[in-house]
């Protein structure tokens, strides 16, 4: 197939009208997916990636919107009462002015653009207007926030059609196109009904389906806010869905499913299901380094968390002055001189292996030496590097390490080169010197405090939507206090990798929500649902009209 973006493969294209001569663009009327930015098209993924504008919609997830300069940004999602339809006439002649300006245009739709999203309207008036345009269909969520409430919209044994309706038409009008007699009977007969925009109107819809036929008892699910990490799931009737939903306070966007396949959720739910993502529903703060908040971030989303990142410090590299080789680089030339290495950190190691770089040396430079770092994460940054350790302390702390070491007969009278921050505690030099070790401290990096990010995490403080902090190192916690303000930090329980940070915790007032058993990040990730357990999720209200 031509792509109508290569302008010399486009004679073909039916509507070729005069408008083609004069550079025109393309709108590509793209499906965002239900919500997970992982639910996108790789299609939908790269025409983001190269477009010169996006016009997209309240239900599209922000996070998918290019950042880059010289990107137009138009906010198509403002919806309000009776504007609506004049609305829709000016975003479709948005779409059609920055086509034929020229531009690569990405209207960005929730879900599927053709499934009650008003692409067709969008693409009926690009036609017209001779405006080339591409449709790139998307995860709609009539089936992706059931697949995520663990509800398969059809099965063999239970369901063998499914049926997408609006709700958005009052049964209780004459003018109603949608026929809710026929639906009860396909209902009945076994066929899953998927409705969208149906939180108002559900019980004039149940009413109208049980009028039809379709039993009072038929097992209905409600899903809020599907395939994002706050989706919320309520189950009942037919009959009761209305009322439950109220109780748990449900609110746009919600799909409602009716039939007997909801009953499946029982066996089949996966993305709240306690057992498998303990901490689906929850919020959590990451005030690592920015450089290494990525594997901590990770492992709280693979449990279900919504993480917010605060890089409360980031690593500054101590230079040497004015542009002269740093310390670590002085140490790299006289590697010849130390019997054993001792790295405090993951970026110990990498700083280490920067300056091993500039000198233009490899792991053989290191041959014959001892290696030990303080925790696993330092080792494993060790031997990405080829080199494997020889001491790892059971106790990830400076005197676990002590510990280690005194149990060995080749310290003493040892020359160790330690790679630390500025402003570590000197226990570990100190400790080897009473074993009779010498050891040159190089201060490779210091934390220093790093503002971005801090007014969302502060204003989502302040609104009591946190449910836990983290924390993996003093300086961390310091520099938390310092970016969102005194009372701010003082609203979530905070969690704690160890002795150290628990101390600058409580030092700091912050409400401790417990310790790492062990200083390791998936010992933290523990402790934090640890922390978790037993409170309800602090629940955000839903944002979007229907
Ligand atoms: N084009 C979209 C639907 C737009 S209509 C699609 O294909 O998904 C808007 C309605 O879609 C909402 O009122 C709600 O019923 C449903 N919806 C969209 N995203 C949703 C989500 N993440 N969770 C639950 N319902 C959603």
């Amino acid at each position: 197939m031509s792509h109508p973006a290569d302008a010399s493969e486009q004679p073909a294209v039916a509507t070729a009208e005069p408008r083609l001569e004069r550079a025109n663009g393309v709108v590509y009327l793209v499906g965002a997916g239900p919500g997970d930015p992982g639910l996108i098209t790789v299609r939908g993924r790269e025409l983001l990636d190269a477009c010169d504008a996006v016009v997209y919609d309240a239900l599209a997830n922000p996070t998918l919107l290019p950042r880059r300069d010289g990107v137009e940004l138009h906010d198509a999602g403002k919806r309000g009462g009776d504007g609506r339809s004049a609305k829709q006439d000016d975003i479709n002649a948005l779409l059609v002015r920055l086509g034929q300006d020229g531009k690569r245009v990405v209207r960005l739709k929730g879900g599927d653009p053709f499934v009650f999203g008003r692409g067709s309207e969008e693409a009926q008036a690009l036609s017209e207007a001779g405006v080339p345009f591409e449709v790139v269909p998307g995860i709609t969520a009539g089936i992706a926030a059931p697949a995520y409430a663990g509800i398969p919209v059809t099965h063999r044994a239970v369901a063998t059609s499914v049926t997408f309706v609006t709700g958005h038409e009052d049964p209780s009008k004459g003018e109603t196109q949608t026929d809710w007699g026929a639906l009860a009977r396909t209902g009945a007969s076994g066929g899953t009904l998927v409705l969208y925009m149906a939180v108002k109107r559900l019980p004039g819809i149940a009413a109208a389906l049980v009028a039809g036929g379709l039993a009072p008892t038929t097992p209905a699910a409600a899903v809020e806010w599907g395939t994002h990490p706050r989706q919320r799931t309520v189950t009942a009737t037919l009959a009761t869905l209305a009322d439950a939903m109220a109780a748990e306070e449900i609110g746009a966007p919600v799909i409602t499913v009716i039939g007997r396949a909801v009953a499946l959720r029982d066996e089949v739910s996966w993305f709240d299901r306690a057992a498998f993502r303990p901490l689906h529903g929850r919020r959590i703060v990451v005030t690592r380094a920015a450089a290494q908040a990525g594997s901590l971030s990770e492992k709280l989303r693979a449990a279900g968390a919504e993480v917010l990142e605060l890089p409360a410090t980031r690593v500054e590299p101590i230079a040497g002055p004015e542009g002269k080789p740093s310390a670590v680089d002085h140490a790299v030339q006289r590697l010849g001189n130390y019997t054993w290495a001792v790295f405090t950190s993951q970026n110990a190691v990498s700083l280490f292996w920067d300056a091993m770089r500039r000198a233009r040396k490899d792991a053989r430079a290191l041959a014959g030496m001892k290696l030990c770092a303080v925790g696993p994460a330092t080792a494993d940054a060790l031997l990405e590097r080829g080199l494997a350790v020889d001491v790892v302390p059971d106790r990830f702390v400076a005197e676990g390490l002590l510990e280690a070491l005194a149990a060995r007969d080749d310290v003493a009278g040892a020359k160790v080169l330690y790679v630390t921050a500025r402003g570590a505690r000197d226990v570990l030099p100190r400790g080897l010197a009473s074993l009779g070790a010498v050891t040159d401290v190089m201060e490779a990096y210091r934390s220093v405090p790093d503002g971005e990010g801090a007014d969302a995490v502060r204003a989502a403080l302040e609104a009591d939507e946190i449910d836990a902090v983290t924390f993996t190192s003093a300086s961390n916690v310091r520099a938390f206090v310092d970016a969102v303000g005194a009372d701010a930090s003082r609203r979530a329980p905070a969690v704690s990798i160890g002795p150290q940070t628990s101390i600058a915790v409580s030092e700091a007032g912050l409400s401790s929500g417990g310790e790492a058993t062990e200083a390791t990040l998936d010992a933290l990730v523990a402790a934090t649902v640890a922390a978790c357990a037993g409170t309800p999720p602090r629940r955000r209200r839903a944002a979007v009209a229907e």
